[in-house]
């Protein structure tokens, strides 16, 4: 995931008024900070793949046992469910995602990854957390700590997730699968943070609304007839043909939606052949769809599928090898964050951090599964916000030179730990004391 950071400005001018815990907190992070710094770089040194996170789900599960949560391992493969009732009140769960991304890490760090690990196909990949899941699953101990610490401020149930697989769109769904509202007290309220590399660290962002795209997955086979390369008139040409279905499919935003409307079709890959003088009889195309409205999402895949269909009409293809066009059953679907929530934690975040700190940022063109812990029928309003990760120097003099710096996903970045830890605890606190029970 990447954002773009729309507003730098402050949502509202609030005096930092204490919290009653606030003290407590603070002192708490600040007492465990060198602990969890050495978790944070121990699983960043160690990362794992979607639904191989088996070592990382033991460090958590043995970190909030020992904290007294009653802990649940394996929910949805590798997904642990930690649950502390505190008397009466609402139930928060909060949730933490644990993979890492098959990317060889060159960030120079210390505490880089030199892993090569398996991933769920049992294939060796170099291994990185290149989207901070780790700082994540990280925050939510340093946050089971301090809630801990301030349990006197506090009464409800909390359930602390750290979920599997989201890189490959599949960990919440398995988790919900498993049993996840049903065979564990069911949310009033979900909420996760992501830490994100355009923001500045310690940077707390918040969305009301759609915050992550709909992501749909399309792969074309382009059929032809192969032949000898000297003798073009013999054949149907799939390279050919497959050119002008990678053009044709640019009209779709361009001249089929309405100004204005946010979407993305994407070419990520285009195979096809294997020597100069021979025409393949196949290529194969590779694609990813984003928007942030289902009746778009299913306006981009019809398209598609005239278009290749048709293209291949016109070259002359016969009925039995026009295009076969496959959408991936899953959509990872929009990320709604629920506005009432949404609001409710900017303002919370008002009285916890400076105006300076805070601020809103443009929906992201990422996908995130966190989306599928509110579409249950259980309805649950759910809200993702953002905590920046990089040094703001950084940021500043890139923006001043008009360079990238690199960001989620990169095998350059990773975030300032101490800033982007802190903020992301201490957010997580407070918004938990918000959304739970007082005392
Ligand atoms: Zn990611
Ligand atoms: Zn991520």
């Amino acid at each position: 995931m990447k954002l773009r950071l729309a507003l730098l400005l402050p949502l509202a001018a609030a005096a930092l008024s204490a919290h009653p815990a606030r003290e407590l907190v603070e002192r708490t992070v600040a007492a465990e900070y060198p602990s969890l710094e050495a978790i944070y770089r121990d699983l960043h040194a160690n990362p794992e793949l979607s639904f191989m996170e088996t070592r990382t789900a033991g460090i958590v599960a043995a970190e909030l046992r020992r904290l007294g949560f009653t802990v649940t391992e394996k929910v949805g493969h590798t997904g642990v469910v930690a649950v502390l009732e505190n008397g009466a009140g609402p139930t928060l769960l909060i949730r933490a995602d644990m993979d890492a991304l098959p990317v060889k890490e060159d960030t120079g760090l210390p505490y880089a990854s030199r892993a090569v690990v398996k991933d769920i196909a049992g294939k060796d990949q170099p291994a990185m957390h290149a989207c901070a899941h780790d700082a994540h699953v990280t925050g939510l101990i340093g946050t089971a700590r301090t809630l801990l610490a301030a349990r006197a401020h506090w009464s409800g149930t909390l359930v602390l997730v750290a979920q599997p697989a989201e890189e490959i769109g599949a960990g919440a769904r398995a988790m919900l699968g498993d049993g996840l509202f049903t065979k564990f007290p069911t949310p009033d309220h979900v909420i996760a943070l992501h830490v994100g590399g355009d923001l500045p660290a310690g940077f707390v962002a918040t969305l009301e609304g759609p915050s992550y795209a709909n992501v749909d997955s399309v792969d074309i086979v382009v059929r032809g007839i192969g032949g000898h390369g000297a003798r073009p008139h013999s054949t149907r040409d799939p390279v050919v043909l497959s050119a002008q279905i990678v053009l044709a499919l640019q009209t779709i935003v361009a001249r089929e939606l309405k100004p204005g409307t946010p979407a993305v079709v994407t070419i990520g890959a285009l195979h096809a052949g294997t020597k100069r003088n021979i025409i393949p009889a196949e290529a194969r195309l590779e694609l990813t769809l984003r928007s942030y409205d289902e009746e778009v999402a299913n306006h981009l895949i019809a398209s598609i599928k005239r278009i290749a269909e048709h293209t291949a009409r016109a070259a002359g293809l016969p009925d039995d090898l026009l295009p076969v066009v496959t959408v991936a059953e899953e959509r990872t679907p929009l990320t709604y964050n629920d506005p009432a929530l949404t609001r409710r934690l900017a303002a919370t975040f008002a009285h916890w951090f400076p105006a300076n700190q805070l601020g809103t940022v443009e929906p992201a063109t990422y996908g995130e599964d966190f989306s599928q812990y509110g579409r249950t029928t259980h309805r649950v309003p759910i809200s993702i916000f953002w905590i920046g990760g990089t040094d703001p120097e950084q940021l500043a003099a890139g923006r001043r030179a008009g360079k990238l710096v690199p960001s989620n996903h990169s095998n350059f970045w990773a975030p300032v730990p101490e800033p982007t830890l802190k903020a992301s605890i201490t957010a997580m606190t407070a918004a938990a004391l918000e959304l739970l029970g007082r005392k």
